[in-house]
């Protein structure tokens, strides 16, 4: 098959992607799953493993209550339906990393099922991506393939990861182009991390993806044969898996071929898929109820408890700031990227004269600024409390905007906070009005018709006039009364 990106839009716009994403996401447990080993990555390897987690022979599990709370907590925070009885199940296959043989995961009777998350779509309103369900399970060992001498014939084994608590997240097959995926997999980190049941972090494992694919012809209600897609590690490179997985299965289509169902593997290096094995072939996991476990019963007591332990979510959180900040949506993604970082913007501007102020002054002096520098918030040198500072003397006219700037511009060249650059360069102030007026007089007669336009109604001008004459003055003029002497002069002429 030649590699895709070479279709005419119009032969792609025949079909219709179908996509379903299953998501595993380890758990911050300080301990594993069914035993009391460290739950830990980057540990020396085969150093927090125990007979449970190795499965030998004798050995019990024992379920976690954490683990527990943590799939609760995520299944509420996705909208499912906690079931009260869910089972444990034996995932049967042979593979090295798994030494019992089998994997403890759920099946038929998993912990949660019929939850949501709402994407963003090219359209106005938001879609609903459906959540098949939530199933509880364990890791297997890592197989290591590379970074020893004899790499090349023998592949080393570290069994540390056996046991990780996971939770995974199946997608109903409900959504439609990679950029819904893409938007999909974003909504949901954030809600796990809001939720700090994991780290999600991509680069040690901790959120893992693999999608289902396939395409139909517009209009069509059957599915077609769907690919599965696997060892994508970023959002960025599952939403190329899919525009290149797409573009392949309507290629075959359109000349005639069929699909296969079959396992493909993402190359990020050569920015494609390629066949790993057919489905045909795949195993039969020959699932039954795991006898060493009895069913996992959830108390409606307990729901309810881990409900009111939901923090406020950053759908609603976001919909709440901009209400209150006055932000655009776009803002409002910025400041509610994290929890943390969310949670310390909105303590510090409880505590400033006008939190909207202080939304401003840092989405615009400091969010500008560290774009520029290509520097994330959390790498600024102004505090959140410098911001504060900076929105309160605003507010309080001791310094203007344009004087502010300038301190921003220092405190960024010296990698010094906001309050040490005021203290040192307390810009000048003129706050005599005799000398105020003056400046003002000049200007209005520097500008005939805009003094007349204003007079003749439009009021807006007054703002012309203020901005020429902060100029005039190198922005020392004391904004407030400025303002008064502006309007004050353009009324009495
Ligand atoms: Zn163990």
């Amino acid at each position: 098959m030649s590699a895709a990106a070479s279709l005419a839009p119009q032969i792609l716009a025949k079909y219709e992607p179908v996509i379903g994403l299953e998501v595993h996401v380890q758990l911050l447990t300080a301990t594993k799953i069914f035993c009391g080993c460290a739950n830990r990555f980057g540990a020396e390897p085969n150093t927090n493993i125990c007979p449970v987690c190795l499965g030998l022979p004798g050995a019990l599990p024992v379920l976690n209550a954490k683990a527990v709370e943590f799939a609760a907590l995520a299944s509420l925070a996705l909208h499912c339906t906690v079931n009260e009885r869910s089972i444990f199940a034996r995932k049967n296959y042979f593979y090295p990393d798994l030494p019992k043989g089998y994997q403890i995961s759920q099946f038929d009777k998993p912990l949660a099922e019929h939850g949501w998350i709402e994407v963003p779509t090219s359209s106005k309103a938001n879609k609903k991506i459906g959540i098949t369900r939530l199933h509880m399970e364990e890791d297997a060992g890592k197989s290591l393939h590379e970074g020893f001498a004899d790499s090349a014939a023998r592949t080393y084994l570290d069994l540390n990861r056996c046991g990780t608590p996971l939770v995974e997240i199946v997608s109903d097959p409900d959504i439609r182009t990679p950029d819904e995926a893409f938007e999909y997999l974003t909504r949901l980190k954030e809600i796990l991390l809001y939720t700090g049941v994991s780290d999600c972090n991509m680069e040690e494992g901790s959120l893992r993806c693999d999608a289902n694919v396939s395409v139909r012809p517009r209009g069509q209600e059957t599915l077609g044969t769907k690919v599965e897609v696997k060892n994508v590690n970023s959002f960025r490179f599952i939403r190329m898996a899919l525009e290149y997985e797409v573009e392949r299965q309507v290629e075959v289509l359109e000349s005639g071929g069929r699909i296969s169902q079959e396992t493909r593997l993402w190359n990020a290096g050569e920015g494609r898929t390629y066949s790993m094995r057919s489905k045909e072939q795949a195993h039969d996991y020959r699932y039954f109820p795991e006898p060493d476990l009895p069913p996992l019963i959830v108390s409606p007591e307990f729901l309810e408890r881990k409900r009111a332990e939901l923090p406020e979510l950053p759908e609603t959180r976001r919909a709440r700031m901009i209400a209150e900040y006055e932000l655009n949506p776009k803002d409002a993604h910025t400041l509610t990227a994290s929890r943390e970082f969310a949670d310390r913007f909105e303590a510090a501007a409880r505590t400033a004269r006008n939190p909207r102020r202080v939304a401003n002054v840092l989405l615009s002096e400091v969010g500008g600024r560290l774009k520029a520098l290509g520097l994330e918030l959390e790498q600024s040198p102004v505090s959140m409390a410098g911001i504060v500072l900076a929105a309160d003397l605003l507010d309080e006219g001791k310094i203007s905007s344009r004087q502010m700037k300038q301190l921003f511009d220092t405190a960024f060249e010296k990698g010094e906070d906001f309050a040490a650059v005021y203290e040192r360069e307390k810009p000048e102030q003129i706050t005599d009005a005799a000398a105020l007026e003056k400046l003002v007089e000049e200007v209005i007669a520097a500008n005939p018709k805009q003094a007349e336009q204003y007079r003749a109604g439009k009021k807006t001008l007054a703002g012309f006039f203020v901005g020429q004459v902060m100029r005039a003055s190198k922005g020392q003029a004391n904004p407030a009364l400025l303002n008064e002497l502006v309007t004050k002069k353009l009324e009495e002429q």
